[in-house]
């Protein structure tokens, strides 16, 4: 039974960090003519309201978006997509990761998406219904292993869970390395939280022992609440694009300015 609904974190500290890289990778994949694949195993609903009862409750949007935005340069790809959202969707409208990738993607770009949430994936299925994406209700995981290596071959696959089972942490690198070993030139990005316990250390392990030249960024931020458990946001990015280093070099300056 799935409980976890991401419009209670919606535009939160981790979201900013991950869809900052996550716009960032695919403006510069875009730059190119060529075509590209964009695959994520966890897609939730794809837009989020700040201004409903469950952001509001939990205050951290108030923490994220709102507190780090003019921190990035106004044409920031992640900016870009903040406004694009905005404009088609009013003042308080924050993208998912799913919606940030079908602003970015071109007609010869492809979209797969998994959400295994019933209300989650309606959800995404009404809006995204405007964009050529291919929506499933299915484990995302399995998913990707039906369609890497995907046509077009070049892309990304983003890897987004919500760790609330906890044997994640074990098998997530198990899947990555038979992904990368059915689709070596694809880009894998893993979104993972910081948390009080370590729990993320033994997966870390695992991935850089597997993906010796993977990128892994680390930001850290107050915790959005009183007694909260995340000391911030994780990326380990397998194929990492050029340039990367240097971009997840600016969003560490982004996350420690006190501006
Ligand atoms: N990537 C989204 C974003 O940044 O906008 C947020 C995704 S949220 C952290 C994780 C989502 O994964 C939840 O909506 C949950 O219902 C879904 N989920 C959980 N287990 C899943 C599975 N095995 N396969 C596909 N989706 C799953």
């Amino acid at each position: 039974m799935l409980s976890y609904q991401h419009h209670y974190h919606a535009g939160n500290p981790a979201d900013v960090h991950k869809h900052a890289v996550l716009a960032w990778v695919l403006a510069y994949l875009t730059q190119k003519d060529k075509p590209l694949s964009y695959i994520e195993t966890h897609a939730g609903r794809g837009l989020y309201d700040l201004g409903d009862v469950a952001a509001l409750k939990t205050g951290e949007a108030a923490q994220g978006v709102a507190r780090l935005e003019a921190r990035f340069a106004a044409d920031h790809p992640y900016r870009q997509r903040l406004n694009e959202t905005r404009a088609a969707h009013g003042a308080q409208a924050y993208p998912g990761s799913p919606l940030i990738a079908a602003q970015s993607l071109r007609g010869i770009d492809t979209l797969h998406l998994a959400e295994l949430h019933p209300g989650e994936n309606a959800h995404l299925r009404a809006n995204l219904a405007g964009y050529p994406a291919k929506i499933r209700q299915q484990d995302g995981f399995e998913m990707a292993q039906e369609i890497c290596p995907p046509m077009p071959r070049r892309g990304l696959l983003l890897v987004d869970p919500s760790y609330e089972v906890k044997t994640e942490y074990e098998s997530i690198p198990r899947h990555l390395t038979q992904i990368a070993r059915k689709w070596n030139v694809g880009i894998l990005m893993l979104w993972y939280p910081i948390l009080t316990s370590g729990a993320h250390a033994g997966m870390l392990t695992h991935l850089a022992a597997a993906f010796p030249e993977g990128l892994r960024h680390e930001v850290r931020f107050p915790p959005v609440r009183a007694g909260h458990r995340m000391l911030g946001s994780g990326l380990f990015v397998v194929n990492p694009p050029y340039g990367l280093r240097e971009e997840t070099a600016r969003l560490s300056e982004v996350f420690a300015s006190r501006r």
